[in-house]
């Protein structure tokens, strides 16, 4: 398994810090995990798998301060789905078979900051004031993600997780402790 994002030393979240698993968002639950990093950074596949899904994931025509970004779906060897997203224009193509480590996009801009208010959510406003506008947004399931009207960019507007999530952070672990090599 391959780290997925350009730089290794980045500070991954947990369930109790901003972008974690679950991350309680008042109206919402965050469906996977951020990884913070700059405009343009290289995304990787983390696992061997074929892409079953490329399209928009967040736009301004959803809500007004998204900038339009991408998500991909890649269905891995190992039977977990994984979501790439707020990303750039795709680069791969569905039923394009990967390999672990393959270059798969690049971390786009997600949030417009001259559309964020004191009345947008709580958690929009604090990422804009520490200027982390940008990620690698990270879900993994075990089953095939469901289609649903409670699922908006990255957020679960239920209490009950969808089902299937499992939380990123311990493969991400896993990848950091088996393999040292940089990318
Ligand atoms: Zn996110």
């Amino acid at each position: 398994m391959f780290w997925p994002v350009e730089k290794k030393n980045v500070s991954l979240p947990t369930d109790k810090t901003p972008g974690g698993f679950l991350e309680d968002r008042g109206d919402r639950i965050h469906c996977g995990i951020d990884i913070h990093t700059p405009i343009g950074s290289k995304v990787f596949a983390i696992e061997k798998g074929v892409v079953v899904n490329s399209s928009l994931f967040t736009s301004p025509a959803i809500i007004s301060y998204w900038f339009d970004t991408y998500q991909l779906i890649i269905k891995a060897c190992s039977g977990l789905y994984y979501r790439y997203a707020e990303l750039g224009p795709p680069i791969v193509q569905i039923g394009q078979q990967i390999n672990a480590g393959d270059l798969i996009g690049h971390v786009r801009q997600v949030l417009n900051p001259r559309m964020i208010s004191n009345k947008s959510p709580e958690y929009i406003q604090q990422l804009v004031a520490t200027g982390k506008n940008s990620m690698l947004h990270l879900e993994i399931y075990d089953t095939e993600p469901i289609q649903s009207s409670l699922y908006k960019g990255g957020n679960w507007f239920d209490k009950t997780p969808p089902d299937g999530l499992i939380d990123p952070y311990t493969i991400l672990k896993q990848i950091v402790s088996q393999n040292t090599k940089e990318i």
